[in-house]
C-alpha cells in the first residue's frame, strides 16, 4: 500500500500566498473534510510548549485549521493531555496558564482550549487494543469521545522517541498519566528516601494504598501498584521518581500502540498535519529549545500517520545541517540527520506501526 502524503513547501516562490493560506489549501487537497460530519466535535491535538520553551507550533498556524474545520460542519476545540513529569503542563490549571502565556486563546484560535483528561488527569477511557505490549490502552476521555480528530504536529526531534511527529503527537499525547507511565517505563516510580520527608501525601492519595510511611519515609510496593503515576505530582519535595527504563524500541512501539487504541472507532475520521520548522533537537517538553539542525522545509498532510512521519524524516534527512547546530559532529561520522541529534533509532515506531496496521512507509508526495 502507498498513502498519500501532501507538502505545500516555506517558499514564496513565484506565488505570494501566505504560509497561513497553505494550511487551508493542504487541509482540502488531503480531503480532510471528509473527516468531518456535522456537528462533529473535533478535537484538534496539539503541544502548547512547556513554560520557557519557543518553538513550539504558533496558534496562528491552527487557527487555519479551526476555520477549516469550522467549514466542514465540526465543532472544534484544541486540547493536549497533562503530562507525567512535574512540569508547567502537570494539571490542567498549570497547564491552561501556560497555554495562555504561550497565546493559545480562544481569541486567537478560533475555538476552546480543553485539558483532554482533566484537571488531575483523571479523565480517562480505557480503550481495548489486544496488541502485544497492551491489551487496554487509557487514554484521555476528549480523545475518546471526540467525533473527529485532527493530529496537529510540530515536526522535529525527541530525545526518547527520536522523531517527534504525528505518532507521538497522538500516542504518547493522548495517554493520560498512567497511560505516560506505561508507556515510559516497565517499572513504577520509587521513592528517594534522601529526599522524602514522611509526609504521607502521596499515601494518601495512592488509589491503590500501595504506599506505606515507615520509619518517616515513604515506600512503594511494587506488588501492589499499578503504575498509574498519580503520586509523583503530590509529592511536593519531589521525591518520588520516574524509573525511565523503556528501551527505545519498547516505548516507540508502546506509543504506536497508543495510537491505535487513539483512532479506533474513528475510520475515515482522523486527519494529520505537521509543520516541518523550527527542527530542534529536543521535545517542545523542554523548558528551552536548541538551534534547530535544518532550515524550516514546510507543511505536511497525510491520513496515515506512518507515511507522514516517514515523509517529513526523510526530507530533514535530506536537508543541509545548520553548521551552528550540536548534530555537526555526529552527520560527520556518518549518522543520518535525525539520529545524530539524539544517538536514537527513530525507525523502530515505524516498522512497527507498518506491521500492525496502523499505516505504510511508502508514500507518493504530492506538492501543491
Ligand atoms: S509525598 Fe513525597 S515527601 Fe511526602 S511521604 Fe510521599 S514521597 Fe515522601
Ligand atoms: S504509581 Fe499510582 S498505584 Fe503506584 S504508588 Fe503511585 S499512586 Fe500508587
Amino acid at each position: 500500500m502507498t498513502s498519500k502524503v501532501y507538502f505545500a513547501p516555506f517558499r514564496a516562490k513565484k506565488s505570494s500566498e501566505s504560509l497561513v493560506n497553505m494550511v487551508n489549501r493542504l487541509f482540502e487537497k488531503a480531503g480532510f473534510d471528509e473527516c468531518i460530519s456535522e456537528n462533529d466535535l473535533t478535537a484538534i491535538k496539539v503541544h502548547f510548549g512547556e513554560s520557557g520553551n519557543t518553538t513550539f507550533l504558533s496558534p496562528v498556524y491552527v487557527k487555519q485549521v479551526v476555520d477549516s474545520v469550522k467549514k466542514a460542519g465540526g465543532n472544534p476545540f484544541v486540547t493536549d493531555a497533562n503530562t507525567l513529569y512535574f512540569g508547567s503542563r502537570s494539571n490542567a490549571v498549570d497547564h491552561l496558564n501556560t497555554a495562555t502565556q504561550h497565546g493559545w486563546l480562544p481569541g486567537v484560535i478560533g475555538a476552546p482550549v480543553i485539558i483532554a483528561d482533566g484537571l488531575i488527569g483523571r479523565d480517562s477511557v480505557e480503550v481495548e487494543v489486544n496488541l502485544n505490549h497492551f491489551k487496554k490502552v487509557t487514554l484521555a476521555s476528549a480523545c475518546v469521545n471526540a467525533n473527529s480528530l485532527m493530529v496537529v504536529s510540530h515536526f522535529k526531534c525527541h530525545m526518547v522517541g527520536g522523531i517527534g511527529g504525528a505518532i507521538k503527537n497522538l500516542g504518547m499525547g493522548f495517554g493520560t498519566r498512567a497511560g505516560k507511565q506505561q508507556m515510559h517505563s516497565d517499572l513504577n516510580p520509587k521513592v528517594d528516601p534522601e529526599i522524602c520527608i514522611g509526609c504521607g501525601k502521596c499515601a494518601k492519595w495512592c488509589p491503590k494504598e500501595a504506599i506505606t510511611i515507615t520509619d518517616g519515609k515513604a515506600y512503594i510496593d511494587p506488588e501492589t501498584c499499578y503504575g498509574c503515576g498519580e503520586c509523583l505530582i503530590t509529592c511536593v519535595p519531589k521525591a518520588i521518581k520516574i524509573q525511565w527504563d523503556s528501551s527505545a524500541q519498547s516505548l516507540q512501539e508502546k506509543m504506536v500502540e497508543y495510537c491505535m487504541g487513539a483512532i479506533k472507532g474513528k475510520e475515515g475520521k482522523v486527519g494529520y498535519m505537521s509543520f516541518v520548522m523550527n527542527v530542534t533537537p529536543h521535545c517542545d517538553c523542554v523548558g528551552w529549545s536548541d538551534a534547530p539542525i535544518v532550515p524550516d522545509i514546510g507543511i505536511l498532510a497525510s491520513k496515515d500517520p506512518i507515511a507522514l512521519d516517514q515523509a517529513c524524516a526523510d526530507m530533514v534527512n535530506q536537508e543541509k545541517v545548520n553548521p551552528n547546530s550540536r548534530i555537526v559532529e555526529g552527520v560527520k561520522k556518518g549518522l543520518d540527520n535525525i539520529r545524530a541529534a539524539n544517538d536514537l533509532d527513530w525507525t523502530y515506531q515505524l516498522e512497527y506501526g507498518e506491521k500492525i496496521g496502523l499505516g505504510s512507509r511508502k508514500y507518493d508526495l504530492i506538492s501543491i
